[in-house]
């Protein structure tokens, strides 16, 4: 029985599979340079209803608040 070539099939076999998991390892993204957490965009609060709206598309207030549109900023107390 040729024990040998069994032995160099294995090895092969071996061989090839860590050979496919260091390829993979080297396609896989390292997780210190996944994207940083959390939209870059300022998002603030409307005191009124609560959502939640970019700083761009909020309407200040008097007080120096920022409200989702102009009607809540009228409905605002002391506004
Ligand atoms: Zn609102």
């Amino acid at each position: 029985m040729p024990m040998k070539y069994l032995l160099i099939l294995a090895l092969a076999v071996v061989v090839y599979m860590w050979w496919r998991n260091g390829r993979i390892a080297q396609a896989r993204p390292r997780p210190g340079a996944a994207p940083r957490a959390g939209s870059p965009q300022d998002m603030v609060c409307c005191p009124v209803c609560s959502v939640h709206l970019p700083r761009g598309d909020a309407v200040a207030g008097g007080d120096g608040r920022l409200y989702c549109s102009q009607e809540h900023r009228l409905r605002a107390p002391g506004g």
